[in-house]
């Protein structure tokens, strides 16, 4: 049962900040019930108990947490299709889209418990001290990974299971031993405290302390703002929008203590579309990029809001195709008013751009109900593209622009013009592949991911995975946001040194205990150190 309560220290309890009620975006109706706003008070309170739950949960075993992450997955599966149907009717996706996103919430989920069984992010390095070493001795030295205390997580509007309560972030922050507040979305907020009901169930079993998990809502940024600057709270996690993003990444810079603050942003995902692949096959392109274009009615990150191409009968072909794949699109059904109305706006503001032309639209909107918008793709010269940075902000939905080159040098130019982003892809020949090295090689310094003959949308949850860019595609691009490699932004190495080998962590143990592998004296190793 939904209660619209919030989840503090372990106890469910009405925020004390206000009401208010979730909103079907396919019906623009109120949903039943009743929901409350956390007070600062309250904010407070969940992050003092994360501060109190930290040391001991820094101090579980990697069996233990992964062991907990096994049961957040299960007690999410529990819920059953109360929870698919609760995303449906707060996000107008369709149920089975609930379902695959649970897949994938409770599958990162375990992917996460395996990874830390392993104990590879710990990333061990022993070098075992040299007392005759000459001219000086070296002491005995032991590297690992800790937890770096307690995290916020925001959670996406458009990602209500993913990149929510028990979504990535949540999953690479509890992996790396770090107790999580999550500041949940209010697009969704049944569907949050559905999904905290599931890990609250989880921590209670596992016997690990209340504040290893709570769940916030509010609005007006006040909760989200007092989260971040509360001395108690070392990283944030984020997904949402630049002007979100980077006003947290601003907060927390500026505390007493700066702390990290992980967001990702969205960016425009270009995608190179080069001659001989367009010559060969522009229709099939053309699908599969009107495909990705619309796909969840284009609300990804890793949407593709700009493609680039040298002029050619071919490319006229790739239009007149991608027009009429795009006119059967129906109109779609967006998260929420704000993000419907920023994407009326921003395609707006598109067509009046100086040299910007409408190549094709999606089904008309009509007379349907809820916040449903149409898909559009616009065309630009290069010349006006590169003369106009708007035209390289992302609009959040199914809108992209295509921009027209009258050459090679032209369309290196366009790409050399991008900011950083999530993703670059690459539409091309093998013998194109094989001989545009400086278009390549400018490609990857703008992107976190480089995609050939696919298309961006999709982001495997895996250990290769990396979700993130140059900024501003996110505020560090030395990071994932998603698959395993994402817990290293929720840990901070520590190095013993000289240490009693009785008293070491298990995993520095000469013993090694937890058969890890570990660099020992330079050699990738599971062996026991020789005392
Ligand atoms: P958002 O406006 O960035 O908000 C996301 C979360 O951050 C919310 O919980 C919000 O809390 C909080 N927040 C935002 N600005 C804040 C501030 N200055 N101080 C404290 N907290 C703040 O994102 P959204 O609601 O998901 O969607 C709005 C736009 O974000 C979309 O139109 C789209 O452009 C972009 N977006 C990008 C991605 C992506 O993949 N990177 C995903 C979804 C949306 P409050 O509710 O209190 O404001």
């Amino acid at each position: 049962m939904i209660t619209g309560q919030q989840l503090i220290n372990g106890h469910w309890v009405q925020g004390e900040a206000g009401q208010y009620q979730a909103v079907n975006p396919a019906t623009a109706a109120f949903i039943e019930p009743v929901m409350s706003y956390a007070s600062k008070n309250q904010v407070h309170q969940a992050v003092a108990a994360a501060a109190k739950a930290a040391p001991v949960f820094a101090a579980t075993t990697l069996k233990q947490r992964a062991e907990f992450l096994e049961l957040c997955a299960d007690e999410i599966m529990a819920l059953g299709d109360v929870l698919p149907e609760r995303v449906a009717l707060e996000t107008g996706y369709p149920k089975a889209r609930g379902e695959g996103e649970r897949a994938r919430t409770v599958n990162q989920l375990r992917l996460f418990a395996s990874s830390i069984r392993s104990g590879e992010y710990l990333n061990i390095r022993i070098d075992t001290a040299l007392p005759d070493r000459q001219p000086l001795p070296r002491p005995d030295l032991r590297y690992t990974n800790q937890p770096i205390g307690p995290v916020v997580v925001f959670g996406a509007s458009n990602f209500p299971l993913a990149f929510s309560v028990a979504g990535g972030d949540t999953a690479a922050a509890l992996a790396a031993g770090c107790p999580v507040i999550v500041k949940g979305h209010n697009s969704h907020p049944g569907t949050c405290e559905l999904v905290a009901q599931a890990l609250h169930k989880a921590v209670q079993k596992a016997g690990l302390p209340a504040g290893v998990f709570s769940l916030i809502m509010g609005s007006g940024r006040e909760v989200g703002s007092e989260l971040v600057v509360a001395p108690e709270v070392k990283a944030v996690g984020f997904t949402g929008s630049l002007a979100g993003g980077m006003a947290l990444f601003q907060l927390a810079n500026n505390r007493p203590e700066p702390i990290p603050v992980f967001a990702e942003m969205g960016s425009v995902n270009p995608v190179v579309l080069l001659p001989e692949a367009l010559e060969q096959n522009a229709e099939g392109i053309a699908a599969g990029f009107v495909g990705s274009l619309t796909l969840g009615v284009g609300q990804f990150c890793v949407n593709p809001g700009v493609a680039m191409a040298i002029q050619s009968p071919a490319l006229d072909k790739f239009c007149a195709a991608a027009s009429a794949a795009l006119a059967k699109v129906p109109a779609g059904v967006m998260l929420n008013e704000g993000i419907a109305a920023a994407y009326q706006k921003g395609t707006v503001h598109l067509a009046e751009q100086s040299g910007v032309e409408l190549v094709g639209s999606g089904e008309a909107v009509g007379d349907k109900a809820g916040f449903c918008t149409q898909a559009k793709l616009f065309k630009v010269t290069a010349e006006a593209f590169l003369a106009n940075p708007h035209l390289q902000e992302e609009v959040f939905g199914h809108v992209s622009v295509l921009v027209s080159c009258a050459d090679q040098a032209q369309l290196l130019a366009v790409v050399r013009t991008l900011k950083g982003q999530l993703t670059g892809t690459l539409q091309a020949t093998a013998a194109e592949l094989a001989t545009q090295a400086e278009l390549i090689s400018l490609l990857r310094q703008k992107v976190g991911r480089l995609v050939v003959n696919n298309f961006p949308t999709g982001v495997e949850v895996c250990d290769a995975m990396m979700h993130g860019g140059p900024f501003p595609a996110a505020t560090d691009a030395r990071f994932t946001s998603v698959g395993t490699a994402s817990i290293a932004r929720f840990v901070r190495p520590i190095c013993f040194q000289n240490y009693p080998a009785e008293l070491l962590p298990p995993e520095l143990q000469n013993a090694n205990p937890w058969a890890l592998p570990r660099l020992v004296n330079g050699v990738k190793t599971s062996a026991a150190v020789d005392a």
